[in-house]
């Protein structure tokens, strides 16, 4: 038989947008012993979570819990969930994952309306809330923090849109959770997708969600068939649509995270602890340091890579602070410095995706990773690499202006 060498992952510094560091404290988490589901210690860590993931939304609702899956389990979860075939979704596309919320709702049976915009930009609230008057759909799904991008689409405005035409209103907000404030309830968005792996930097594996009454009225709605049972006499009603997933059915996720602990599937023990415990860190620093955090160590970022002449990619106006984008100075391979970058320096930038393929490298600077050690790091090499490439540059300006932001 093969013989397997022990699992021995090397030491990275990541600066992708995704999945990041994560914080020693939340890896010991997940080392701790099992506790059965319905083990009353484990269902108070279970209502300890969704308090906590009620500070992090900002909100108030009843409901805020993870799915386990990836983000995207999540989304997917929130839209087969209150979209029903049929039902006519808007999602304005401003980068690649305004793609995957048109697919999905594509797969929901929604007749999707497509608004899109150039990369590297978003849209005006205007340009959204005529859309909304015009369109009136059932629903209006969009991405606050665009990671193909790096750009961040302002929500206000979007959902008194909603209110006034009676449209659900939900928001990817993946990228920005734990990095940037997601003020769910202010801003009235009745349903909010956050993510694990990026600024709460926790394993990929859970998706945190929260909605309102809003949007559990549409749920119930559609829980006519009750957890596998047939259909009652006298309810054959050929307009009957059940939720098309039995994983990622809501109402049966939110009877599981209820007081009644209706059982559905058997929950992620070990990322559950994973979870609480980055929360738990999240507030500990605090909501509004740890984005103040994260603005310092993008200033810096920025500082550094403009010192070296590289030029950052899209509207500035609308950059988001945990993801910049650089253009590829051109007449450098950029694969091959960011395979310089992590085989030599075990550091890992992003490249992008469709029209920005090989364009653009992305820099994540989020939770765990974004921090001083990791930005001076990543700033020294990528000047090493740059030159070690042939690109001209001034050597040693970078770090110099990264130290003077920091008030080195
Ligand atoms: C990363 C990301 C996703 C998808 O997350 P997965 O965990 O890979 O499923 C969705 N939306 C946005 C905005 C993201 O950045």
């Amino acid at each position: 038989m093969k013989a397997y060498k022990d699992l021995a992952p090397s030491p990275r510094t990541i600066m992708t947008p995704g999945p990041v560091e994560v914080d020693p404290r939340v890896l010991r988490a997940m080392s701790y012993p099992i506790l059965g589901q319905f083990d009353p210690e484990f269902t108070a860590l279970m209502n300890e979570t969704m308090s906590m993931l009620r500070l992090l939304f900002k909100t108030e609702n009843e409901w805020a819990f993870p799915v386990d899956g990836t983000s995207r389990s999540g989304i997917e979860a929130v839209l087969v969930g209150i979209i029903e075939p049929g039902d006519k979704v808007l999602v304005p596309i401003y980068g690649r994952f305004g793609h995957l919320l048109t697919e999905i709702a594509g797969r929901c049976g929604a007749e999707v309306v497509k608004l899109e915009t150039e990369w590297g930009t978003v849209f005006t609230e205007e340009e959204i809330v005529s859309a909304i008057r015009e369109h009136q759909p059932k629903l209006v799904a969009l991405v606050h923090g665009e990671t193909s991008t790096g750009r961040i689409q302002p929500l206000a405005g979007i959902g008194q849109a909603c209110r006034e035409t009676n449209a659900l209103f939900v928001v990817d907000a993946v990228a920005t959770i734990g990095g940037i404030e997601v003020a769910t309830d202010q801003l009235l968005i009745d349903a909010v997708i956050g993510g694990t792996q990026k600024c709460l930097s926790v394993p990929a594996g859970m998706a945190p969600i929260t909605y309102n009454k809003r949007a559990e009225a549409k749920l119930q709605s559609r829980k006519r068939i009750e957890r596998g049972l047939l259909l009652a006499d006298g309810d054959d009603d050929p307009l009957l649509r059940p939720i098309q997933s039995n994983y990622l059915d809501l109402s049966q996720l939110q009877d599981y995270w209820s007081p009644a602990r209706l059982n559905h599937h058997t929950e992620a023990t070990s990322m559950l602890y994973a979870l609480r415990e980055g929360l738990r860190l999240v507030l500990e620093e605090g909501l509004d340091e740890r984005f103040a955090r994260h603005r310092e160590h993008e200033g810096a970022l920025i500082a550094g890579l403009e010192a070296m002449g590289l030029r950052l990619y899209g509207d500035p106006s609308c950059k988001m602070t945990v993801v910049t984008c650089i253009e590829i100075p051109a007449g450098v391979d950029g694969e091959s410095v960011r395979s310089m970058l992590l085989d030599h320096y075990g550091i890992e930038i992003a490249s992008s995706f469709g029209p920005l393929k090989g364009k653009i490298w992305r820099i994540g600077t989020m939770g765990y990773s974004c921090s001083k050690r990791n930005v001076l790091l990543t700033l020294g090499a990528l000047e090493a690499v740059l030159l070690r490439h042939g690109h001209s540059l001034e050597a040693g300006k970078a770090l110099q202006a990264a130290m003077d932001v920091y008030g080195m």
